[in-house]
C-alpha cells in the first residue's frame, strides 16, 4: 500500500472516531523520540553524543543498524522522527525508506547522506523525506533544528492533506480521493468475502430551495442533510459530498438487502425531517441509485451505473431508491 493511502486511512480513522487533532498528529511538544537507523557505529555514536551534549530539547534515541530491525521496532514503538542512513546493508538509495513508510506513513524521515551527496538527498526529498543531513557537516544545533523543523513540517503537510480532502460546508470528505477510497473499499470487501455497494443520493428539486429562500438557506439545508446522513449510515461506511447537492455512499455487506434498507431509512428520515432555519420551515426529499460493484470493476463504470439508477429514481417520481440487484461483472 502506498504512502498516501496510509496517511488518508489513518486520518479517516481518526476523523470517524472523532480524535482527529492536527496539533497532535505528531508530537509538537519538547520531547522527541528518535529512531536512528545507521549501520556505521562511529556515525551512530557521533549523533548520539550530539544529542547527549545539548540540553535545549529532550530527546530519546533508539539505535538500530539495519532496515529490518527498524521495521521491527516500528511495529511495537512510537517515534516522532526517523534518522535514516541512505546506505544500509539491507536498503540502499533514496527509495529504500519507502519500506518505513509502509509501517508508519506519518513518520517524518530525515536522511543521513555522505558528503557531496546532494543529488541523492534531493531524490530522498522527492521520495517523501522531510530533510537531510550530510554526515560530518552538521553541528548539534543544526541537527536539532532539522529534527524540530521536520516534525513541524510533516505535521503541517498532514494537516493540508486532510484539509484538501475535506468539504468545508458539510465537513464530509469531498470527491478528491474518491477513486483511491473506492479501490480500498473494493479490496477490503473482497478480502472479507463481502461485496461493495455504491449509492448516489441527490436532493430533489433543490434548486427551488435556493431560488425561493436564497443560497445561504440552501447551504444550511445541505449541512443538516449531511448530518442526518452520517447519523443513519453505519460507521464503517463512507459518505462523500460528490458534487453540489449529491452525495455518494460506499458500504460493504454480504448482500444488497441490508444496504437497501439503510439507504431507504436514510431517504425516509430526510423526508420526515422538518428543518427550522430562522423562521422558515423547510422539508426536503432525496432520490438514490444503488449498485453492487463488480470484481475489478473500475470506479467510473460503477458510478456511471449508479448514476443511471439515480436517473431512473428521479424519472419514476423522486423520493425513492432504484437498485440494480446484480453486479454486471461478477
Ligand atoms: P432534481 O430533483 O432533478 O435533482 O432537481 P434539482 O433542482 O435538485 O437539480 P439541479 O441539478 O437542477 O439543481 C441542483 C442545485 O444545487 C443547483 C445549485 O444551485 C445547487 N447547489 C449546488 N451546490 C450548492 C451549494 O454548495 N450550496 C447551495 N446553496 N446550493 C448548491
Ligand atoms: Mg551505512
Ligand atoms: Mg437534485
Ligand atoms: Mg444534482
Amino acid at each position: 500500500m502506498g504512502e498516501y493511502e496510509n496517511i488518508i486511512r489513518e486520518l479517516e480513522q481518526q476523523k470517524q472516531s472523532g480524535t482527529l487533532d492536527f496539533a497532535s498528529v505528531r508530537c509538537a511538544g519538547k520531547h522527541h523520540r528518535v529512531l536512528l537507523i545507521e549501520d556505521d557505529p562511529m556515525d551512530a555514536s557521533i549523533i548520539e553524543r550530539s544529542f547527549a551534549k545539548q540540553n535545549k530539547v529532550s530527546i530519546s534515541v533508539d539505535h538500530v543498524s539495519n532496515m529490518c530491525a527498524a521495521i521491527d521496532r516500528l511495529q511495537n514503538h512510537d517515534y516522532d522522527v526517523a534518522l535514516v542512513d541512505i546506505n544500509l546493508p539491507d536498503a540502499r538509495g533514496a527509495e529504500s525508506f519507502e519500506q518505513l513508510r509502509a509501517f508508519d506513513s506519518c513518520l517524518p524521515i530525515i536522511v543521513l547522506t555522505g558528503q557531496d551527496d546532494d543529488d541523492l538527498a534531493i531524490r530522498a526529498i522527492q521520495c517523501g523525506a522531510q530533510d537531510y543531513i550530510a554526515k560530518g557537516h552538521f553541528t548539534t544545533a543544526s541537527l536539532i533544528r532539522v529534527i524540530r523543523f521536520s516534525i513541524e513540517r510533516q505535521r503541517m503537510v498532514l494537516g493540508y492533506l486532510a484539509e484538501a480532502d475535506n468539504d468545508p460546508l458539510t465537513g464530509l470528505s469531498n470527491r478528491r480521493n474518491l477513486q483511491r477510497r473506492y479501490s480500498r473499499f473494493l479490496s477490503d470487501a473482497q478480502s472479507q468475502g463481502r461485496s461493495l455497494f455504491v449509492a448516489l443520493i441527490d436532493l430533489d428539486r433543490f434548486k427551488e430551495i435556493n431560488d425561493t429562500y436564497g443560497h445561504c438557506v440552501g447551504d444550511v439545508v445541505l449541512q443538516r442533510v449531511a448530518k442526518e446522513m452520517v447519523a443513519t449510515i453505519s460507521a464503517d461506511s463512507s459518505i462523500v459530498r460528490f458534487g453540489g447537492e449529491e452525495f455518494s455512499v460506499m458500504i460493504t455487506a454480504q448482500t444488497i438487502d441490508p444496504v437497501r434498507q439503510q439507504i431507504e431509512t436514510m431517504l425516509n428520515r430526510l423526508a420526515e425531517m422538518t428543518m427550522q432555519i430562522g423562521d422558515i420551515e423547510i422539508r426536503v426529499t432525496a432520490s438514490a441509485g444503488l449498485v453492487e460493484a463488480g470484481v475489478d470493476e473500475n470506479w467510473e463504470d460503477v458510478f456511471g451505473r449508479c448514476d443511471q439508477m439515480l436517473y431512473n429514481a428521479k424519472a419514476s417520481g423522486r423520493n425513492r431508491l432504484e437498485a440494480m440487484a446484480e453486479s454486471v461483472l461478477s
